[in-house]
């Protein structure tokens, strides 16, 4: 039922720019950051993965990442990510806004994916802004503890966004303006408390919203479905 519901919206109000978090990948095995059994349960963020912590000791900082690579690369996209990109190929999506790091809407076939909270595809050089693709970076992990920018020597920073560091400007930008010019949001897995991401949705005329628990916007959406993405999106699709 709710599922058909949000079939006829995403028909009705086009254009629609979708927007995921970290819920939308725990069914493929990765854990988000802020439940019970999150991540940041278990350490402290500013401790691994602050702009601070990289400056005062990046070898640790690339320790944590070093782990959450290994574990992002071993996963596969999941049922959620491949309705996701069923819908945009089917014109229903103009593009999806992410704040996941890990590929996975790309290696599910989305075309256009932004990643406003970078990415694991690449580090780079805080001096001399010299990028180094992921291959590299994993060669280099095999014979150090830190990968260097291979210009100036220095360590690189992980090409995901740091605590204390802006959001890459020219994809928060775009993920904006897509949303400002929406008719829909289709928010998944995210409970909308990392900003200023989770202000994207009040950008749009109207956002809906499948996440397993509550969302901090719940109140003001459109429709809410609370449960599992992978589920829910198969069922929407189904129903378009
Ligand atoms: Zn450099």
């Amino acid at each position: 039922m709710s599922a058909a519901a949000l079939a006829a919206l995403l028909i009705e109000r086009q254009p629609c720019v979708v927007l995921t978090g970290a819920g939308i990948s725990t069914e493929s095995g990765i854990p988000d950051f802020r439940s019970p059994t999150g991540i940041w349960a278990e350490v402290d963020p500013l401790e691994v993965a602050s702009i601070q912590a990289f400056k005062r000791d990046p070898e640790r900082v690339w320790g944590f990442y070093r782990a959450r690579i290994g574990v992002l690369l071993e996963a596969e996209p999941n049922q959620g990510h491949l309705a996701l990109a069923e819908v945009e190929r089917r014109g229903l999506a103009q593009a999806i806004v992410t704040q996941n790091i890990d590929t996975l809407h790309s290696r599910a076939g989305s075309r256009d994916v932004i990643e406003v909270h970078g990415s694991i595809r690449a580090a780079t050089c805080l001096d001399c802004r010299w990028t180094e693709e992921l291959a590299g970076v994993l060669a280099q992990l095999e014979e150090r503890t830190a990968p260097l920018c291979v210009h100036c020597g220095e360590i690189l920073k992980p090409g995901v966004t740091l605590f204390g560091e802006l959001l890459p400007s020219a994809a928060i930008e775009r993920a904006t303006d897509l949303a400002r010019a929406a008719a829909l949001m289709l928010v998944v897995g995210s409970t909308l408390e990392v900003w200023p991401v989770a202000g994207l949705p009040l950008e749009a005329r109207s956002f809906a919203v499948v996440n397993r628990g509550p969302t901090a916007l719940d109140r003001r959406a459109e429709l809410k479905i609370d449960g599992d993405a992978g589920a829910t999106l198969t069922a929407v699709v189904n129903a378009l």
